[in-house]
């Protein structure tokens, strides 16, 4: 079975890509008790484990209005 790989922002927490079941692309990173990582959507609530976290550096540019990004170049 392959690896459940998510891409996520390792400053703000972000989930990139859409959720499963309500398609709204708003997941963010979760820890469950076993210290698994995995993603919650804030939208309907669906939560999935990963494998893998692709760690994305960088700003998020959904978080752009807070002023956090200031690797433009
Ligand atoms: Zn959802």
């Amino acid at each position: 079975m392959a690896d459940v790989v998510i891409r996520a922002y390792r400053v703000s927490g972000y989930v990139l890509g859409p959720c499963p079941k309500c398609t709204k692309e708003s997941r963010g990173l979760v820890m469950f008790e076993d210290y698994a990582l995995g993603w919650e959507c804030l939208e309907c609530g669906e939560i999935g484990r990963a494998d893998r976290v692709d760690w994305i550096e960088g700003s998020d540019p959904n978080a752009e209005e807070l002023g956090e990004g200031a690797d433009s170049s």
